[in-house]
């Protein structure tokens, strides 16, 4: 069972003190933090990275004007119940609104953990006719919530109806469960996963204190079962904005064999302010692994355009245009050298 408000107050994680503060909090965002996690936070420490993702703080009680309700615009896309079709070739399957633990900073945190979190079948239906009677949808992206907190027979049922349906290419899951509550990485969830078509996941690490054995044990099991793994990290001020910090998780995530695919600049999501770092430092964080970090272990650095435009990277370009016909390049010590090389350049002495 997920530790709520008043189990974090009993095992020492919030101050008696606050607990009046934070039920205001959890009245409006939904609170859940699991077992593995509340095992890796110091209550002594007040910085400590991975309870500043979980356990509510009052600071969630302040909004800023530039916060939206629907940050990244999901209801303009969503034509219709657990739909969200905003790029031509992909939509979102949204077939549960539920989640093992809540991220303070969650980009739907207005809908995650409330009543009605769950597709029922004949809405779930409804979502796989649309997604038929469109042959551009090439990739369908089934996130939430969490769809790993569905049971493996139902899992099972939504890959078989996706896996049957032609025009599709790629079925891709968004999950938090293999580095929150790996346990329920079991044999029957990996068979369920089980396709004709590519089946992806994207798993969502943000500490490498997240990387743990348990963690590790659970990606295997998928890798195993010849599934490839990406990565998606949120950039936020406390936790990982620190080159050091995304440099351990990344390798330690290439090193499991999976890619660190986007490391997102934080939405702006009502009551999370304190998570956010600016545009420019975020930069300077992305392009300090150029260049000291294999290739392998680099995400891109995007922002979600707010009001639903879609999915941008932010990283600054290495390339300008020298102002003639030709291009300036910077390397990643932040020298520059001309594009094409000046032909007396690296030449050698005869
Ligand atoms: S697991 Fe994902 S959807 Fe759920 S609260 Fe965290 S960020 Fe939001």
């Amino acid at each position: 069972m997920p530790l709520r408000l008043d189990d974090m107050a009993a095992s020492g994680l919030v101050a008696p003190e606050r607990l009046d503060e934070l039920r205001r909090v959890a009245a409006q965002f939904a609170v859940a933090l699991t077992d593995d996690m509340a095992g890796l936070i110091d209550p002594a420490d007040p910085a400590d990275p991975i309870a500043a993702q979980f356990v509510p703080t009052p600071a969630e009680l302040a909004d800023t004007p530039e916060e939206q309700v629907d940050p990244i615009g999901d209801d303009r896309w969503s034509p219709i119940s657990g739909i969200v079709h905003r790029y031509p070739d992909r939509v979102l399957l949204k077939p549960i609104l539920l989640c093992p633990v809540y991220c303070r900073f969650c980009f739907r945190r207005e809908v995650v953990g409330k009543k009605g979190a769950m597709l029922d079948r004949e809405a779930l239906e409804r979502a796989f006719d649309y997604i038929r009677k469109r042959p551009q949808i090439w990739e369908v992206i089934v996130t939430g919530g969490d769809p790993f907190l569905l049971a493996p027979r139902r899992l099972a049922e939504i890959v078989r109806v996706l896996d049957q349906i032609r025009h599709l290419g790629v079925i891709r899951f968004h999950t938090r469960v293999p580095v929150v509550d790996p346990r329920r990485i079991t044999a029957a969830l990996v068979a369920a996963l089980a396709a004709e078509k590519a089946v992806y996941l994207v798993i969502h690490a943000n500490h490498p204190r997240e990387l743990t054995a348990q963690m590790r044990e659970a990606v295997l099991r998928l890798t195993r079962a010849g599934i490839p793994l990406l990565s998606q990290t949120v950039l936020l001020r406390g936790v990982n904005d620190d080159a050091a910090i995304l440099e351990a998780l990344f390798r330690g995530l290439v090193a499991m064999r999976v890619k660190p695919y986007y490391l997102h600049h934080p939405d702006l999501a009502r009551g999370t302010s304190h998570f956010r770092v600016g545009i420019a430092a975020g930069q300077r964080l992305a392009s300090s692994l150029r260049g000291t970090v294999s290739g392998l272990c680099q995400p891109t650095y995007v922002l979600d355009i707010p009001g639903g435009y879609g999915k941008v990277p932010i990283v600054p370009c290495a390339i300008t245009p020298d102002g003639s016909s030709g291009w300036s390049v910077e390397d990643s010590a932040g020298v520059r050298h001309p594009y094409p090389p000046d032909p007396d350049h690296n030449r050698r002495p005869k």
